[in-house]
């Protein structure tokens, strides 16, 4: 079977052979997709003059009952979508909670936020500004939705909520949607869409979506689009740099790999709330699904005289995962999405290997329960230690998408700061403490360079939403090496996919422009 691509109003099949998608378990081909033939450059058009137009119709309120509608939707087929998790990503059904749940939630929270936006179409931002000696001639700031299409270009690892955490905004802001999965796992994000159109929620045009390569997709944007990557820092540069998107000034956000860290402040010694929690927390992150989380912790920074009992403390946890094919009973940690993903962990994990020793996991002969090694892409949960600090270099620089993590000791706040700080621009950084001091200098010292900063102490305890959980209602997106870009944060989200425009003139005109907008404060409120 071929999944068909959904654009200019139709169903089609790509060309040729295309590509096919597996089961990282067995190995056996579950479907095959192809973007061959599609000329995307009418599909982006359809949906900029047919999509754009009607969503624009709508007020923000009535987009939002859209989401509602689009959320009751998914949910009722929450199942189904939990078995192609299953098949196609080798998902454990926490991890396909953690994808499809997080999709469904994420809606919701738009469809709720939306709500409070009201009858308008766009957005007036700030008071008149005074340009003349009479108020003749005032300028106003609005904020005007995009006439173009947001274009996705997703990674593998979230086929669920990397589609609906940005087509929410999008359609809440009167945006059309034009989505193209990764490969590997399109199947989910296929399928979603295929539910929505079939159910007749949203105007022809306001979603599309291309499963395959799509290469030439960047080719036919304009300067009214936005473009939203989500993937590797390699691809992310190629996108960043292509001659159309800066001939053409096209907006793009990019949300790309990131070297996330974990730290203990000097007070979480083994044996306090802080120490168990960071431990809690560094298994989950090593081991929800199965580390391929954007977020999840690579680096754990702990004081020198504690890294040694934390080592201990997470390898005796890993011992208790099993992991292996998720249709077994028991098991916890289930497989990477596929061989090339399998292969690329492995290199990587030589890389980090050349400067780090292995605590626990990295066995090349690790046997996972109820799967054959030879045909599945698992990787053992692997901890390794590192004690060159700043020094180190892979260890700083390689992210494994996987299950691996890396201790480093740290001599001192000055220290952490810098070692969290070589990530170079991270997603999110979790600190465990609830000494003010450490606080005091670690959080300011590196909240420039990360998206997120999560600090867990006793008294937050199990109250805290995880290091990798990214919360619709908070900023996801990170400085420098993390993409540079913004992502969610609430109604923040909307900005990306509005433009502003001071208008200047006489009180009448801005008064008949004004009379419909909606206030921007509400944006951050
Ligand atoms: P990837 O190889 O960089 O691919 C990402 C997307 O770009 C895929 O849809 C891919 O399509 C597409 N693509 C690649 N070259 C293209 C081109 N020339 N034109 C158009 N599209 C192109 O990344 P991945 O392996 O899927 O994802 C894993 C990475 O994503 C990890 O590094 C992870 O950290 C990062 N990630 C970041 C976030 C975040 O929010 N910051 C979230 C999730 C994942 P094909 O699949 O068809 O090649």
């Amino acid at each position: 079977m071929k999944l068909a691509n959904y654009v200019y109003g139709q169903w089609i099949e790509g060309a040729g052979e295309g590509a096919a998608l597996t089961d990282p378990v067995t190995g056996e081909t579950l479907v095959r997709v192809s973007s061959d033939g599609i000329d995307v450059a009418r599909a982006l058009e359809f949906a900029r003059t047919e999509g754009g137009a009607a969503l624009k119709a709508l007020t923000y309120e009535e987009r939002a009952a859209k989401l509602a509608a689009i959320a009751e939707l998914l949910q009722a087929k929450r199942a189904e979508y939990f078995e192609l998790s299953l098949r196609n990503s080798g998902a454990t059904e926490g991890d396909a909670s953690f994808d499809v749940d997080g999709a469904i939630f994420t809606v919701k929270s738009y469809a709720r936020a939306g709500k409070a936006l009201g009858a308008g179409r766009h957005l007036k931002e700030g008071g008149r500004v005074a340009l003349a000696k009479t108020d003749v001639f005032q300028g106003q700031h609005f904020l005007m939705p995009l006439t173009g299409v947001a274009v996705f270009i997703n990674a593998f690892n979230f086929p669920a909520w990397g589609l609906w955490e940005k087509a929410a905004p999008a359609l809440l802001a009167g945006v059309p949607v034009f989505a193209k999965p990764a490969t590997p796992t399109a199947w989910l994000a296929q399928r979603m869409v295929a539910d929505v159109v079939e159910a007749g929620i949203l105007p022809p045009g306001a979603i599309s979506i291309v499963c395959g390569g799509a290469r030439d997709l960047l080719d036919h944007v304009t300067e009214c689009d936005v473009v939203s990557f989500t993937g590797s820092a390699d691809t992310a540069a190629r996108m960043r740099t292509h001659p159309n998107v800066v001939a053409r000034s096209v907006r793009i956000n990019i949300e790309a790999d990131s070297v996330n860290s974990a730290i203990l402040g000097p007070d979480a010694q083994p044996g306090t709330p802080e120490f168990d929690l960071a431990v809690k927390e560094i298994v989950r992150e090593m081991t929800v699904k199965t580390g391929q989380k954007c977020t999840a912790i690579r680096r754990i920074l702990a004081p020198a005289g504690v890294s040694r009992a934390l080592a201990d403390a997470v390898s005796g946890k890993l011992a208790g995962c099993k992991v292996g094919n998720p249709r077994s009973e028991g098991v916890r940690v289930g497989p990477l999405v596929s061989k090339a993903q399998q292969a690329a962990a492995f290199e990587g994990l030589a890389k980090l290997r050349q400067e780090c020793e292995v605590v626990f996991g990295g066995d090349p002969d690790f046997e996972p329960v109820d799967a054959d090694a030879a045909v599945s892409a698992f990787v053992q949960p692997t901890l390794l230690y590192c004690d060159k600090g700043l020094a180190a270099r892979h260890v700083h620089d390689v992210e494994v998408f996987g299950p691996v993590a890396t201790i480093v000791p740290y001599v001192d706040t000055r220290d952490a700061v810098a070692i969290a700080r070589r990530g170079h621009g991270s997603l999110v950084a979790s600190v465990y403490s609830g000494d003010a001091a450490f606080l005091g200098e670690l959080v300011p010292g590196i909240a420039d360079l990360h998206g997120r900063v999560m600090v867990v102490d006793a008294a937050v305890g199990a109250n805290h939403t995880g290091h990798g959980n990214v919360m619709p209602t908070c900023l996801h997106g990170g400085p420098g090496r993390a993409g540079g870009g913004e992502e969610l944060g609430g109604l923040r989200a909307l900005a990306m996919y509005h433009r502003r425009c001071v208008v200047q003139g006489g009180p009448a005109v801005l008064e008949a422009l004004s009379r419909d907008a909606v206030d921007a404060a509400l944006l951050g409120a």
